[in-house]
């Protein structure tokens, strides 16, 4: 199974690594419930994918910098 990281606000891929077991302790999923895994992830097992929505480095600045996140996240779609 291939595991990304993707960032939840501007998509880039922040990590991947291939895992022959998917262990949720070890992708940090564990405390999640049902509803929180079912939100950020996503599974395709006829690719043996397996997606995580997260957030990097750039975008967790960004929600510290910025007190008005919404406004930044629209000025980088448009960057994009
Ligand atoms: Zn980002």
């Amino acid at each position: 199974m291939r595991i990304r990281y993707i960032c939840e606000y501007c998509h880039d891929v922040i990590g991947e690594f291939v895992t022959d077991e998917v262990d949720e302790s070890k992708l940090g999923i564990s405390n999640l419930t049902d509803e929180e895994k079912a939100a950020i992830i996503t599974i395709d097992k006829d690719n043996s994918r397996m997606d995580i929505l997260s957030l990097c480095d750039d975008c967790v600045g960004a929600i510290d910098e910025e007190t008005n996140f919404n406004y930044d996240f629209t000025r980088r779609f448009w960057l994009h």
